[in-house]
């Protein structure tokens, strides 16, 4: 279906323009609001405004080339692994109904097992994610609430929602949309006598994004209210980042940390809280519309640069707000929770200066976290780091393990968390367009080694490199070379720059390509 006007993401352009001639005609989208077929597209319904683009399901996008091999090797290491070796996610785990941790790991570690295990079609994999999904299914209580019993906590359920959303896009399971809409009428109900605390409060956009999606299926209003619920009793970021005042590194002494370090000022410099709510104001925006709402997030990146920026497109927050020296480091959690904001804000927005954030995070502070072969990562890893050792480090509030290659070195939660990064990564590189095109929003590396011979004609944009904080013999090669162009797999469509990919003839072979788009998606 041609485009009636380009859109203004003008750097990924002739891609979507390329990409909607060639996979749209063929594969025609389902945008209805509401849908008994999973495997579509589902856009805002009205009031909510439209979004720029709008992710794909999950399973649409299935990587090849580095990619794949990236995801492989987290399959091979502790991603594929970590329930038979750390007890907090294995058997015991309060999210199967045992004793065992019993919130916020076992849903962080299935928000990332699970979309790995449908872009890699590994049994295996869907497995273990399955009995996590099946027991939270099987054990909704009478009022609607759902999780262990030990802990009412909203915070570890609001991790869950976002696993059962992506759930219900790789799989159709009709339990997935009724317990959702009990489970928030719940939260509707409740909240008022019981409103968000601590975590919650300040990352209470994790769970209006899944109020928002659910109302995009059944259209019930009063998610709606929920969402303006959340809102209200959540910790205001946008005024926060109206009038930033932690401008400076902060320190244990002014957080109060040895009095229990859940103040609001300890929570709203909280490197992970900050990175999660950078999607605030655009998700927010998507339910009033307001200019406002939607150019908040600039002034948020702005502040987060000017005052704790880093080079590889973090901020500072070991674990609190840092400053700007390179010395000082960031928390994996904020690198994948950072990452996930950017992919929801630029799928709101169509900010394109969202993707490159995205891509300059996602090729240099995630991957220096981990050893080659992601059986270790780092809590904390400083672009400027020169050991990982025990010697005292500058960090705000981390502990002297923070940088150690380890199981769960600190702290367990990045443990747990690490998982959606890549994963989400790859659900990120294509996108439906709000006018039933197919958008090019980032970009992935070639295989490795990179074959010039496949790229001929470098183009638009040379890749930042790695991190070279740490050795990875699998990671993107360090030296500057020409972008490979995104492609796409469905016969027809080149991975050749843009006056070959508008030009070619439909017989031509495509040339080899670092991601596909299975078939059948986005189509329904
Ligand atoms: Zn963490």
């Amino acid at each position: 279906m041609p485009r009636k006007k380009p859109h203004p993401a003008s750097r990924r352009r002739f891609l979507q323009q390329a990409a909607a001639a060639s996979i749209v005609t063929a594969l025609p989208y389902r945008t209805a609001h509401a849908s008994t077929t999973t495997r579509a597209t589902i856009k805002n319904h009205a009031p909510l405004t439209p979004n720029a683009f709008y992710p794909l399901p999950l399973g649409s996008i299935r990587p090849t080339g580095w990619l794949r091999a990236q995801l492989q090797i987290q399959a091979n290491g502790l991603g594929g692994h970590l329930d038979e070796t750390w007890s907090d996610v294995g058997p015991n785990s309060g999210w199967l109904g045992g004793t065992g941790e019993s919130w916020e790991r076992g849903p962080y570690f299935i928000d990332g097992l699970l979309p790995l295990a449908y872009q890699l079609d590994d049994p295996r994999l869907k497995a273990k994610a399955q009995k996590f999904i099946d027991w939270t299914l099987t054990h909704q209580q009478p009022n609607g609430n759902f999780g262990p019993t030990s802990n009412n906590d909203w915070w570890p359920r609001m991790v869950m929602l976002k696993v059962l959303t992506q759930y219900y896009e790789a799989t159709d399971d009709p339990r997935v949309l009724p317990f959702l809409t009990r489970y928030l009428a719940c939260q509707l109900a409740t909240l008022p006598s019981r409103p968000l605390q601590d975590w919650g409060k300040f990352r209470w956009q994790d769970n209006a994004l899944t109020a928002l999606w659910l109302y995009n299926r059944t259209g019930d209003p009063s998610l709606l209210s929920l969402v303006r619920l959340l809102h209200s009793q959540g910790f205001d970021w946008q005024k926060n980042f109206a009038d930033f005042r932690h401008t400076e590194r902060m320190t244990a002494e002014q957080l109060h940390l040895p009095e229990g370090g859940l103040s609001d000022l300890a929570l709203s410099t909280h490197g992970v809280n900050n990175g999660q709510a950078i999607k605030a104001a655009p998700v927010w925006s998507v339910l009033t519309g307001n200019p406002a709402d939607r150019a908040a997030i600039h002034q948020m990146l702005s502040a987060l640069d000017t005052y704790h920026g880093l080079p590889n497109g973090m901020f500072s927050c070991d674990e609190h707000f840092a400053g700007p020296n390179p010395s000082q480091g960031s928390e994996l959690c904020t690198v994948v929770e950072t990452m996930f904001s950017l992919e929801q804000s630029l799928a709101i927005l169509g900010d394109p200066a969202l993707g490159d954030r995205l891509e300059l995070i996602a090729f240099n502070a995630l991957p220096g976290a981990f050893t080659d072969d992601m059986w270790a990562h780092q809590y904390n890893q400083e672009p400027n780091q020169v050991e990982c050792s025990l010697h005292h480090k500058p960090w705000t509030t981390d502990g002297p393990e923070s940088n150690i290659y380890g199981l769960d070195p600190n702290f367990g939660c990045c443990t747990a968390n690490f998982h959606q990064g890549w994963p989400k990564f790859t659900a990120s590189l294509w996108m439906a367009s709000a006018d039933d095109g197919l958008a090019a929003t980032a970009y992935s590396q070639p295989p490795s080694p990179p074959r010039s011979a496949a790229f001929p004609s470098p183009s638009t944009k040379t890749p930042t490199t790695p991190s070279a904080t740490a050795s990875h013999s699998h990671s993107p090669p360090r030296r500057r070379q020409p972008f490979p162009y995104i492609s796409a797999s469905p016969p027809g469509l080149s991975t050749q720059p843009s006056a070959s990919t508008t030009s070619r003839s439909p017989h031509q072979p495509p040339a080899p390509s670092p991601v596909s788009i299975a078939p059948g998606a986005p189509a329904t």
